[in-house]
């Protein structure tokens, strides 16, 4: 019997919501734009444990700690490592991601001391485009964090959002900017627009975003996580297969930082009906 094509999951935990002063166009969590979302200060550890413990239960191989904000500073990659010992302490078999925007190596370093498997930081655009929907920090900035992951060890889990606006130039400069990289995950997100936002629409049909998996894919190499992320559910609610077809072998399970996802049964069911198997192990942990 062939071997079935195994699907990683990975949930996120938004730990600290919505109170950053940069300008990103694309994001609600810029207390600029007043965006309709929850905001809080640091969720307490042992909600965070707890909340581990159910992504594990329904699958989740990756787990991911975000924090708004532009960066690190002392207080908060203290908080995520202490956060991160928890869960090791209390969670078996979780790979452990950190997203929490631009960092020097020696906070990477001290977050992959306490536990910290991988680090999420997206190039999110092309530099050309992120001059635009960007003004308060620069592309280079993301870029040179995504190079400080990686030359402390840390496993680099990289990607961007498409539909917010840039052209097909853009897009391909983006794909190569993330490959030239050579990340282990890379999360493919589709822009979800949100009225408080000034990027208003998105500019991207189903057939594109195909291709842009498909590309990513050829560009990455067989062996890399590639993932649908955000606005999976708005491009590919019911047409799930041309997502997995076109190269993609993971997907974000439960929420996305300020918007509801689908129930991870209904994920699973919908795996189990296309004939393919949840993967039980990941090699970046
Ligand atoms: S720096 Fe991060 S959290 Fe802040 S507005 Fe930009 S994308 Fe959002």
């Amino acid at each position: 019997m062939p071997e079935r094509k195994q699907i990683f999951l990975c949930a996120i935990n938004n730990i600290l919501s919505g109170t950053c002063l940069e300008d990103c166009k694309f994001c609600t969590q810029s207390v600029r734009y007043h965006a309709d979302i929850e905001r809080y200060s640091y969720k307490a550890i042992p909600r965070i444990v707890e909340e581990a413990k159910q992504a594990k239960a329904y699958g989740a191989l990756g787990y991911c700690l975000v924090t708004a904000g532009k960066g690190l500073d002392d207080k908060k990659v203290d908080f995520v490592a202490r956060a991160a010992e928890a869960i090791k302490a209390e969670v078996e078999g979780l790979n452990l991601i950190a997203c929490n925007g631009t960092a020097t190596k020696e906070q990477l370093s001290y977050l992959k001391a306490h536990g910290i498997d991988s680090y999420n930081h997206n190039l999110e655009t092309s530099e050309r485009y992120y001059a635009d929907i960007c003004q308060t920090h620069a592309w280079s900035e993301r870029y040179e964090t995504c190079e400080n992951v990686k030359s402390v060890g840390l496993a680099l889990c990289s990607g961007g959002i498409f539909g917010m606006g840039e052209s097909s130039e853009d897009r391909d400069a983006l794909l190569d900017a993330i490959a030239s990289l050579q990340p282990e995950s890379t999360p493919l997100n589709f822009y979800h627009p949100n009225p408080a936002l000034p990027i208003k629409t998105r500019n991207i049909t189903f057939d594109e975003a195909v291709e842009i998996i498909h590309k990513a894919r050829g560009l990455l190499g067989e062996d890399r996580l590639l993932m649908v992320a955000g606005g999976r559910e708005l491009l590919f609610g019911g047409k799930e297969e041309a997502m997995f077809r076109a190269g993609a072998n993971a997907i974000v399970i439960g929420n996305y930082l300020t918007t509801p996802g689908q129930a991870p049964s209904q994920d699973r069911k919908i795996l189990e009906s296309l004939g393919y198997e949840v993967a039980t192990h990941c090699d970046t942990q």
